[in-house]
């Protein structure tokens, strides 16, 4: 009985929220995320989709009653509507109220009446340009009217769609309103994201590219009039809504740290290390408890202890005009 208590870390926060990252794959190779040569894991290391499903399936068990799947790009991973399916039987029961993921969009048009019936209701789009060359540009592999055809599909498969942009300075700020726009009129949610500095990409210096929020926000002040919503997620998401088109915009500043106390999640790589906080470095293996017993004892043994070690907060700070607190490992690894 003892066992099945909810995990609650040092600071009293109740761990109810737990990011997948499926695969280190995918078919993109954004600028800010990923180099354009990256050499992926061997199969052997990433938990197969029933080790998943088992992982999954214990934070469940311990209270977690959202999962959000994410990459690299989940889509990609061979099966993985295999794993979606696995996971209705969660949501049936009532344990798990939400299933959810995150994706480029690039195989919507595919897998979204799949998902629909597994249970999904709500995907988050990353998407930060509407312009077929800079979509390009940004994306290096991506192909734009490839992800809106994804979206359509999502939208006619009855599945709610969020658009994520990530703020990139000299790139998507001519196209604020133009995606605000678009959105309003498709009836999507649209969150902008602070780009972090994740990893070494040899890529534009994440400094220039960095387009703070605060000025983004104030932008959109200059014509809209911006009604603060006290809706919060437990993550580094704010909301307004725009009073004029009733629209909800998001922010989410993952470089603050006004969040970190109503932390509710945690976030489990592809190779099953369990990351307590995204901005720090340290993790649990939770690959090698799975993997030592059928039983599940001593996966949920390694996974209390490593809710014990949850830190307060992270440690990301641009204000020396440094990347300080950089972390050195990618997005696609954490899955975002
Ligand atoms: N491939 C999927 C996608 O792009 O939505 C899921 C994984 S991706 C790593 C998750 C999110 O992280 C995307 O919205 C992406 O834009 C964002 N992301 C990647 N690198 C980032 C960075 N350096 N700073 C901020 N957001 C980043
Ligand atoms: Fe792939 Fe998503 Fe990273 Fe872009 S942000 S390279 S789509 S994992």
């Amino acid at each position: 009985m003892e066992r099945d208590a909810p995990l609650i870390d040092p600071f009293a926060r109740a761990i109810t929220y737990l990011r997948v990252s499926v695969t280190d794959r995918c078919d993109f190779r954004c600028v800010y995320c990923m180099s354009e040569n990256m050499t992926f894991l061997p199969k052997k290391e990433l938990l197969t989709l029933e080790e998943l499903d088992r992982m999954c399936s214990t934070f469940v068990r311990l209270g977690v009653e959202k999962l959000r799947i994410t990459g690299g790009e989940p889509l990609v991973r061979r099966g993985i509507m295999t794993f979606f399916r696995a996971m209705t039987r969660h949501l049936d029961s009532g344990a798990l109220k939400e299933l959810t993921l995150t994706t480029n969009g690039s195989q919507l048009a595919r897998f979204a009446g799949e998902l629909f019936d597994a249970g999904v209701r709500r995907v988050n789009v990353s998407l930060d340009t509407l312009d077929e060359k800079k979509f390009a540009d940004i994306t290096r592999w991506g192909r734009l009217p490839q992800v809106l055809k994804g979206i359509d599909a999502a939208q006619a498969a009855g599945l709610r769609v969020k658009i994520n942009a990530v703020a990139l300075k000299d790139f998507n700020e001519d196209e604020l309103f133009t995606l605000q726009e678009w959105c309003r009129t498709r009836d999507m949610d649209l969150t902008f994201i602070e780009v972090m500095p994740m990893g070494d990409l040899g890529n534009e210096d994440r400094l220039d590219q960095y387009w703070s929020l605060k000025d983004l926000r104030a932008r959109l002040a200059e014509r809209f009039t911006l009604i603060d919503l006290a809706e919060r997620t437990g993550g580094p998401a704010r909301y307004v809504q725009l009073q004029e088109t009733g629209q909800k915009i998001g922010f989410i500043t993952p470089l603050t740290h006004n969040f970190c106390e109503s932390c509710n999640r945690v976030r489990l790589t592809c190779t099953g290390e369990l990351y307590m906080c995204l901005g720090q470095e340290d993790m649990a293996d939770l690959r090698a408890p799975l993997r030592a017993s059928r039983d599940d004892a001593p996966l949920e043994d390694a996974i209390r202890a490593a809710i014990e070690r949850k830190p307060k907060g992270h440690d990301f700070d641009y204000s020396r005009q440094k990347v300080g607190g950089q972390v050195s490992r990618h997005m696609s690894h954490t899955g975002g």
